[in-house]
């Protein structure tokens, strides 16, 4: 078989675009598909200080390396999340690709700012929507007393496609209005929030890290609890599987269709936590409210 783009032998086929390619016009395809994706969501420009989130898994280490291929000023921030032999290797993997590719970063230690890692949450709390809500505080907050003006994250198409499907599923109108490879910043304190990789699949991005050799965390955390993700990527995966494109189709379809059909729904009014001064809708953040709630379970 022969590659589409230059008709040398072809060794990668893309199955949901019915194509065939050589290895080095499928580094090409992927820069394409990511750079379309910013070019269209507007998503950020060469003046935007970009920080990516890395947490040592091949979708954020791969989005790093195509930002910086493409040419884009980053600064990589691994938060380590204190879940034993899982954070030490995903810590090592991004270390190991930042030194080899002489990239700025910084490693951010969950146990030096709580006194306590993930592992040792209290018990029955809902361990991953926990540890979301310290991520996504922490990569806001950092990014916000560092001066970026964008945090990019290593999001694909299947968990956006497996998103969107969960919030349908339990018609969770604020959040599907708000769906979008762009997530603006609309406070002062809140850094806009991007996916540059939102148009490719995961087995795509699997192979571009393969065959640029980066290493990277390749088993899963220990202790996802209570994460519904997963179930809704498989079931898209298995229809997928019966039926190529669908899960292009049905998240593509719903951003240039029909996600303008829940504009209105998904206006936040948001305000400064009281505690803390970082933006929420409520008089005190979720964040603040969590570690109250972990400070009375530790007297
Ligand atoms: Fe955190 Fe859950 Fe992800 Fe583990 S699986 S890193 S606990 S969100
Ligand atoms: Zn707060």
């Amino acid at each position: 078989m022969k590659c589409r783009m230059c008709g040398n032998p072809g060794e990668i086929k893309l199955i949901r675009h019915n194509i065939i390619l050589c290895r080095d016009d499928f580094f090409i395809f992927i820069k394409r598909q990511v750079r379309k994706g910013i070019y269209e969501t507007k998503m950020f420009s060469r003046n935007d200080r970009i920080m990516v989130a890395v947490s040592g898994g091949k979708d954020s280490l791969v989005c790093w390396l195509l930002l910086e291929e493409l040419g884009y000023t980053t600064f990589g921030l691994h938060i380590d999340l204190g879940i034993g032999e899982f954070s030490k290797i995903s810590r090592e993997k991004v270390e190991k690709f930042a030194k080899k590719r002489r990239l700025n970063y910084e490693i951010l230690n969950i146990k030096d700012i709580l006194g306590f890692g993930i592992e040792e949450l209290s018990k029955g709390q809902r361990t991953c929507s926990i540890c979301g809500l310290i991520k996504r505080y922490w990569l806001n907050r950092y990014a916000v007393e560092h001066g970026f003006t964008a945090i990019a994250t290593g999001h694909n198409l299947n968990d956006e496609s497996a998103a969107l499907l969960g919030n349908i599923l339990h018609w969770q109108i604020g959040y599907i209005s708000r769906q979008y490879p762009v997530l603006p910043a609309i406070h002062p304190k809140l850094v806009k929030r991007v996916k540059p990789l939102y148009r490719l699949e995961e087995n795509e991005i699997r192979l571009y890290a393969d065959l640029h050799n980066i290493e990277y965390i390749n088993f899963s955390c220990p202790m996802r609890k209570g994460a519904t993700s997963p179930v809704y990527k498989s079931a898209l995966n298995f229809i997928e599987k019966n039926s190529p494109g669908t899960n292009h189709n049905f998240l593509f379809q719903f951003l240039e269709k029909y996600r303008y059909y829940f504009k209105k729904e998904g206006k936040l009014n948001l305000k400064e936590c009281s505690n803390c001064g970082m933006p929420t809708t409520e008089e005190v953040c979720s964040y603040c409210k969590f570690l109250f709630k972990e400070q009375k379970h530790a007297v």
